[in-house]
C-alpha cells in the first residue's frame, strides 16, 4: 500500500512538472487591443463539430472567447476582421520534427534553425516538437531560440525541443544522459530503438525512462518492431514516434496503449521519403511545394541526380520500406479505430535524410493519414488537440479561451477534403498574423 501511494504521488508530481515545464509564460503580450475574427467556420481541435458563422476573440496573444457569432460579445475597442467564407483550425502541431543542422546546411547554424522554423510557420505548422539535435552547439541554439520565444512573442513556429537523443552504454550512463538533458532544460526525452544489435538493452533504456520519469520529463521512442514498442511501453515510455511496421498491431499492444494513454505518431511521410525519389516526384511541380523552395532547393538539387535515383530504385532496403509503409497504414487505421491517441508527426528536417520538407510534408502526412482511413476530423484532431495532449502542451492545439491564439485560416473546408489544408489564407501565432 505504501508503495502504491508513493508511486502515485511520484506520478502526480511528474505530471505537474511536465505540464509546468512546457507552459508558455503569460508574457506573450501583443501591444494592440483585442481582435475579433468574425463569420468563419471554426474547427476547434477537440473533435467537436465545426461551429458555423463563429467569432473568435483574442487579446494579449491568447483566445478569450469563441462561439457562434450571436453568442460572443465583441468589445467596442476590438479590431474586427471578417473571416466570412474561411475555415479556422488551430495552428498545426508537428509532434516529430527536427530543428537542427545537417551536412547540407548552407546558412550559418543559427540562421538555418530560424529558416526551418520559418518554413514550418509559412505552412501553418505553428508548433514543432524537435526530437533530436545533431550537435551540442545547435542543441544550445535551440534552447536559446525557445527561451526567446517564451519570454517574448514568437514571430515563427514555436519550438519545443528534446535536445540531443538520450543514450548510454550502461544504465548509469543512460541516467547521466537524462540528467544532462534536464540540466540544459530539455522539454522531453527522446531515445532510439532500431531493432539492431547495437541498440540499448531493455535494462539500459528502462533506466533511461525511469530517470526521466523521476525528473518529470516525458519520453518518446523511435521504434520499428512490435516487440520493441511493447517493451518500451512496459518500461514506461509515453509516446511511440514512428509506426509499428513489421507486423499487424495486436490487442495486447492496443490495450497497453489505451491503459497508459500512450501517444502514437505514424510519420508516414518519413517512409515515403525513403523511396519516392527513385524518380522525380510530381509534387515538386506543385505551387504549394514550390513556395518553400527558399528552404528546399538545396535538397531538390541533390535528389535530381539520376545516379542517386537509380541507386534508390536498386536498393532492396529502400524497396522494403514500401511494404513497411503499407503495414504502417494498416496499423494506423487499426489503432485509430481502437481509440488510441494519434499525433500527427513527420520526421521532417531529420539530419542527413534528404527530402523531408518541413512545412510541406505535414500536409502530405495529413493526406496520407486520410488515405489510411482516418476521417478528416480525426486527422485534424491528431494534428492539433491530440498532438498537444501527447506532448503535454497545455497552451496550444485548441481554439478555446485561455489557449494561445495560434490559428490556421483556410480558404476551403478541410472536412470535405483534407487537401484543403493547403488552401492557406493566413497563419497567426500568439494573436499576430504572420
Ligand atoms: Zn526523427
Amino acid at each position: 500500500m505504501i508503495q502504491t501511494h508513493l508511486s502515485r504521488r511520484a506520478i502526480c508530481a511528474a505530471a505537474f512538472l511536465a505540464a509546468t515545464a512546457l507552459a508558455w509564460g503569460p508574457s506573450q503580450a501583443q501591444q494592440n487591443g483585442p481582435v475579433a475574427l468574425t463569420g468563419a467556420r471554426v474547427i476547434d481541435g477537440t473533435g467537436a463539430a465545426a461551429i458555423e458563422n463563429a467569432t473568435i476573440l483574442m487579446a494579449n496573444g491568447r483566445i478569450t472567447a469563441v462561439g457562434p457569432s450571436a453568442s460572443v460579445t465583441i468589445p467596442a475597442n476590438a479590431t474586427r476582421v471578417s473571416m466570412t467564407g474561411k475555415t479556422i483550425v488551430p495552428g498545426l502541431i508537428n509532434t516529430h520534427g527536427h530543428v537542427t543542422v545537417d551536412d547540407n546546411t548552407k546558412l550559418p547554424m543559427p540562421a538555418h534553425l530560424q529558416q526551418v522554423l520559418k518554413a514550418y510557420s509559412d505552412y501553418g505548422v505553428t508548433t514543432v516538437v524537435s526530437l533530436g539535435s545533431s550537435t551540442l552547439a545547435d542543441e544550445a541554439e535551440g534552447f536559446r531560440i525557445r527561451e526567446a520565444q517564451r519570454t517574448g512573442v514568437p514571430d515563427r513556429t514555436r519550438l519545443v525541443t528534446a535536445g540531443m537523443n538520450a543514450i548510454g552504454k550502461t544504465p548509469e550512463e543512460a541516467r547521466a544522459s537524462v540528467a544532462r538533458l534536464q540540466s540544459v532544460k530539455a522539454d522531453l526525452i527522446k531515445y532510439h530503438i532500431n531493432g539492431r544489435a547495437d541498440d540499448m538493452t531493455p535494462e539500459i533504456y528502462g533506466a533511461l525512462v525511469d530517470e526521466a520519469k523521476k525528473r518529470g520529463l516525458m519520453t518518446a521512442v523511435h521504434i520499428f518492431y512490435l516487440k520493441d514498442a511493447k517493451l518500451a511501453i512496459e518500461k514506461g515510455t509515453n509516446a511511440l514516434v514512428h509506426s509499428v511496421r513489421d507486423q499487424d498491431v495486436d490487442t495486447q499492444l492496443i490495450d497497453m496503449m489505451k491503459r497508459n494513454n500512450i501517444g502514437y505518431v505514424p510519420t508516414l511521410t518519413r517512409d515515403l521519403s525513403v523511396f519516392v525519389y527513385e524518380t522525380e516526384p510530381a509534387f515538386w511541380q506543385e505551387p504549394f511545394f514550390r513556395k518553400g523552395l527558399y528552404r528546399y532547393q538545396t535538397e531538390v538539387d541533390i535528389l535530381k541526380n539520376p545516379k542517386l535515383q537509380e541507386e534508390t530504385r536498386n536498393s532492396p532496403a529502400v524497396q522494403n520500406i514500401k511494404k513497411a509503409l503499407l503495414q504502417a497504414n494498416k496499423n494506423l487505421k487499426a489503432l485509430a479505430d481502437a481509440g488510441v491517441l494519434i499525433g500527427m508527426g513527420t520526421d521532417t528536417s531529420s539530419p542527413n535524410d534528404l527530402g523531408r520538407w518541413p512545412g510541406y510534408f505535414e500536409h502530405v502526412e495529413m493526406e496520407m493519414m486520410a488515405q489510411a482511413g482516418l476521417t478528416p476530423m480525426q486527422v485534424i484532431k491528431s494534428a492539433t488537440g491530440d498532438a498537444a495532449r501527447i506532448m503535454k502542451l497545455n497552451d496550444v492545439g485548441a481554439i478555446a479561451p485561455g489557449k494561445a491564439a495560434d490559428l490556421l485560416v483556410l480558404n476551403a473546408n478541410p472536412l470535405t477534403n483534407i487537401r484543403n489544408t493547403r488552401e492557406i489564407d493566413s497563419v497567426w501565432i500568439a494573436g499576430r498574423k504572420l
